[in-house]
């Protein structure tokens, strides 16, 4: 049997993981303890699954495989913050990074090689797109690390490179392992999705998951977000932000977090707070303002400590809560908008299928 024609487990969930097996002929409790071996105790020697029938795991051991990315290099950085490059069996490369605070250990997985959208401030979008990242391939970010560091990540957030909801079904059902009490045990508000506003699909999301949900903003008006964050021209302000109140539900627990990068001089002023404000009243909210990440030839500076305090001093007196994201692995380049990977061919910076049909 060649490689290719060898399933992945990393691309089963738990569901299909039972479904195999009982197209073996076994019970579905056997599928779940082989998804348990290989996420929940991150076992990747079908040998050492001693509950697992000599049988089962000669049969497994021949037909499957686990997927697990190749590390091309860790770079640890002064704050705890590691990012790994990790290799992709088609040789791209893909960037993930662990930052660890008090109790938390946040896990930043990317889910596309690239990304198709452009966002001008953003060093992941010069790379251009190569391709979606598949199942297999976003939780194995996951497995990788929870080996790695021992412990499993206390959160994830889907951060990385490319737009998660621009690969929608791989990033669902990942996220669904992640959170499964025999995968990775994240309660839902510990695995967060980012999205720069691919509306039809947070309504799509909405049907079908309960994670929390990141938008990058960036800017309190369809004019300035046009310019930084293109797909506003698709899906402006006034289709956005009811879709983020409809997938909250009523629910008074949850709010939309909205990141808002500070751009010295472009969207920092005292006018863009107030219309920021005016923005979002009426929707659960919380805003974690980004200090731009600045990198060669983006043309965007970072805007001074004083100014971003004062933004935040300015929403929070308006009943926003409002924190401002702490800068890690930045001179390891792992900070928000600075991961690049390894593109090959990136001239595909058309919109992804998946986003074309709506
Ligand atoms: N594509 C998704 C997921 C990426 S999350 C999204 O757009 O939400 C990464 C976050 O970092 C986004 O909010 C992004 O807008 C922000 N970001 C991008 N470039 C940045 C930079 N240079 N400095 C600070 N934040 C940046």
């Amino acid at each position: 049997m060649t490689a290719a024609s060898v399933i992945d487990l990393l691309d089963l969930d738990r569901a299909d993981t039972e479904a195999l097996l009982a197209g073996w002929g076994l019970k579905p409790f056997h599928g779940r303890n082989l998804f348990k071996w290989i996420h929940k105790h991150g076992v990747d020697d079908f040998d050492a699954m001693t509950d697992l029938s000599r049988a089962l795991r000669e049969r497994l051991a021949q037909e499957t495989r686990i997927g697990i990315p190749r590390m091309v290099a860790e770079q640890p950085s002064a704050d705890g913050t590691v990012k790994w490059v990790l290799e992709l069996a088609d040789g791209q490369r893909v960037e993930t990074v662990h930052i660890p605070e008090d109790k938390r250990r946040t896990l930043c997985v990317s889910s596309q090689v690239g990304c198709a959208l452009d966002c001008r401030f953003c060093a992941t979008a010069r790379q251009g797109f190569n391709r979606n990242l598949t199942t297999a391939e976003i939780i194995g970010q996951v497995w990788f690390a929870s080996r790695r560091l021992g412990p499993m990540p206390t959160n994830v957030v889907m951060m990385g490179m490319g737009e998660p909801l621009a690969n929608f079904d791989a990033v669902v059902k990942a996220m669904g392992m992640m959170q499964d009490d025999f995968g990775y045990m994240l309660a839902k508000q510990r695995v967060t999705l980012s999205t720069s506003g691919v509306v039809p699909n947070i309504h799509r999301l909405a049907q079908v998951s309960d994670v929390s949900l990141a938008v990058s903003l960036h800017a309190p008006d369809n004019a300035l977000r046009d310019q930084l964050v293109p797909i506003n021209r698709k899906y402006p302000l006034e289709e956005l932000i009811p879709a983020c109140r409809a997938y909250l539900r009523g629910d008074r627990r949850r709010r939309i977090t909205w990141e808002y990068v500070m751009l010295d001089g472009v969207n920092d002023s005292d006018r863009h707070a107030k219309s920021l404000i005016r923005l979002l009243e009426g929707t659960p909210s919380k805003v974690n303002l980004i200090p731009f990440n600045p990198f060669p030839g983006s043309g965007f500076g970072t805007s001074p400590p004083e100014r971003v305090e004062a933004f935040r001093l300015r929403l929070l007196r308006s009943g926003l809560v409002t924190t401002t994201r702490k800068t890690r692995g930045d001179e390891i380049a792992a900070a928000c908008g600075q991961l690049v990977g390894r593109v090959q061919d990136r001239s595909r910076r058309t919109l992804p299928v998946s986003l074309q049909q709506h």
